[in-house]
C-alpha cells in the first residue's frame, strides 16, 4: 500500500517509509492511496474471530509488503494483549473500554503498534534510532511504555516539570532502561519548541537517527480503527448497529473509526465529543473552519484549537460537507455538565466516568434523545484513576489503583532536570551512546 501527503498527492511512500518519517518531506500528513473493503461475510462472522484475528485482517493491507506476515502477526498479538470490553452503563448506552492497557488509556494501542513496528524497521537500518517526544501527559506515558525494551530504538522524553498529573509523571520515569525523562523547567510549549528545533538541526541529524511518535503517525493512526471492530464484535443487535460517540481532540481516533466504516464495518453514527474547543462542532454548524488556541478544561487531553487529523477526515468524503455531516455529528461539553455527568452517572449507574469518557458519555445520551429507537457506546478513553484528582471529590469515594499503577509507585524517579535551553537538549542527545 502507498500512502500519499495530503500536501502534493505526488509525494508517496510504503508504510515503512511513512512510519520511519511520521510526516511527509512537504509536512504534509500522510493517507492511504486506497481504503480497502472487507468482505461481507467477514464482517457478519466477527464474533467468530480472536482479537488477534481481527486486528491482523484489517491492519495487514496498509502494512502490505513492509513487514512479512508472521512478523505483522507478532506485532499484532503483542498490541492488543489485553482486554477491550464493552460494558453496559444505562439505558441503550454501553462504555467501549479502552483503559485496560499498561498505562490505562487508549493510546496504548497506537504505541504499543508503532513500536514494535519501528523496533522492525531498525533491524535493517543498522542504525539506532533516537525517538524525541515532548509530552502534556499522556501521550508520553503510552509511548514510553510501549518502546520500553525494544531494541535498537532509544526513547527521550521532554515534559515540563510540575506540569503532569502524578499518575503521568511516574509512568513517564519509572522505566528506565531504553527510556529517558527530562524535566524540563518551563511549559509543555517550551518542550515542544525545543523538540522541534532538534529536528529541524542537521549537525545533530547526521549525528542520530531521530524520529518522532507523533499522533499522526500511520503506525499510530491506522491500528485504532481495532477498537471498533471490537465493539462490533461485542454488539448484540447486529441488525442495528451502534451510534459511536468518540471523546475527541486531535481527530486521530475518531477518523480512524470513520475509515472503519468505509471499509464495511456498521456503525449507524459517529459522534465527535469535545470539551470547549469546539472548533469541529462549529465547523459542522456553518461549513466554515475556524482553527482557535486552545483552552485548558478537566479533559485536558482533548485540549486542540487546532486537530491536525481533521484534514484526514476531510480527505475521507472529498471534501464534501454533505456527506460528511450525514455520517458524522459533533458537540461540546462543558466542564459544569462533565462534572455533573460522572456524579450522575455514578449516582444513579453505578459506573466511575473519567472526565473524558464523561464527554463522551452525555454527547452520546443527548444524541439519542433526539433520535430515538437508536442505541449507542462511547469510547471510554482513560481510567478514572489517571484523573483521580477531578473525579475523586464529585464522587467522595477514593478509586482504588489497578496493580499496574501501584507497582509504579515503587519504583524510583528516573529524570534529569533540564533549564529551557536548546544547547543543553543538543549537547545531551550528542552525548549519548550511539
Ligand atoms: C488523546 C486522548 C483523547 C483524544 O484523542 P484524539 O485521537 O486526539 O482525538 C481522548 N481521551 C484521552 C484520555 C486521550 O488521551
Amino acid at each position: 500500500m502507498q500512502f500519499y501527503s495530503l500536501n502534493n498527492h505526488s509525494e508517496k511512500a510504503d508504510f515503512e517509509v511513512a512510519t520511519i518519517r511520521g510526516q511527509a518531506p512537504d509536512k504534509g500528513l500522510y493517507f492511504p492511496q486506497e481504503i480497502p473493503t472487507l468482505p461481507k461475510a467477514w464482517i457478519e462472522g466477527i464474533a467468530g474471530f480472536s482479537r488477534e484475528e481481527i486486528a491482523l485482517k484489517v491492519i495487514s493491507p496498509y502494512v502490505g509488503d513492509s513487514i512479512p506476515t508472521r512478523e505483522l502477526s507478532g506485532i499484532v498479538e503483542q498490541t492488543v494483549s489485553f482486554d477491550f470490553p464493552l460494558v453496559p452503563v444505562s439505558e441503550g448506552i454501553s462504555s467501549l473500554e479502552l483503559f485496560h492497557g499498561p498505562t490505562l488509556a487508549f493510546k496504548d494501542v497506537g504505541a504499543r503498534f508503532m513500536s514494535r513496528c519501528l523496533g522492525y524497521f531498525v533491524r535493517h537500518l543498522n542504525r539506532k534510532i533516537t525517538v524525541l517526544v515532548a509530552t502534556s501527559g499522556d501521550t508520553g506515558g503510552a509511548v514510553a511504555n510501549g518502546f520500553y525494551g525494544v531494541d535498537g530504538v532509544d526513547v527521550v522524553i521532554l515534559y515540563p516539570s510540575g506540569k503532569v498529573s502524578s499518575v503521568q509523571e511516574w509512568q513517564l520515569t519509572s522505566l528506565g532502561k531504553n527510556i529517558s525523562a527530562l524535566e524540563v523547567k518551563g511549559t509543555f510549549d517550551d518542550c515542544q519548541r525545543l523538540v522541534k528545533q532538534a529536528f529541524t538541526d542537521s549537525d545533530l541529524n547526521r549525528a542520530l537517527f531521530l524520529t518522532s511518535a507523533n499522533s499522526i503517525n500511520v503506525a499510530r493512526w491506522l491500528p485504532q480503527q481495532f477498537y471498533y471492530f471490537f465493539a462490533y464484535q461485542q454488539w448484540a443487535d447486529k441488525g442495528h448497529p451502534p451510534v459511536i460517540s468518540v471523546p475527541s481532540g486531535n481527530f486521530g481516533n475518531i477518523c480512524a473509526g470513520l475509515l472503519a466504516r468505509r471499509s464495511g464495518l456498521p456503525v449507524a453514527h459517529f459522534i465527535a465529543a469535545c470539551n470547549a474547543n469546539d472548533v469541529v462542532p462549529a465547523y459542522l454548524c456553518s461549513g466554515h473552519y475556524q482553527a482557535k488556541d486552545a483552552v485548558a478544561t478537566l479533559s485536558n487531553a482533548m485540549d486542540v484549537g487546532n486537530p491536525s487529523n481533521f484534514v484526514r477526515i476531510l480527505e475521507l468524503f472529498d471534501q464534501a460537507f454533505h456527506p460528511l455531516k450525514e455520517v458524522l455529528s459533533s458537540c461540546s461539553i462543558s466542564d459544569e455538565q462533565t462534572r455533573q455527568t460522572i456524579a450522575r452517572v455514578y449516582d444513579r449507574h453505578h459506573y466511575l466516568l473519567d472526565p473524558h469518557g464523561a464527554v463522551g458519555y452525555l454527547a452520546l445520551s443527548q444524541y439519542l434523545q433526539e433520535h430515538p429507537g437508536q442505541q449507542g457506546l462511547f469510547l471510554e478513553t482513560a481510567h478514572p484513576v489517571k484523573f483521580y484528582d477531578v473525579v475523586e471529590p464529585i464522587t467522595g469515594q477514593q478509586i482504588p489503583m489497578p496493580a499496574s499503577v501501584s507497582s509504579m509507585l515503587n519504583q524510583p524517579k528516573q529524570s534529569l532536570p533540564m533549564e529551557v535551553s536548546y544547547q543543553t537538549l543538543k549537547q545531551y542527545l550528542l552525548s549519548r551512546p550511539a
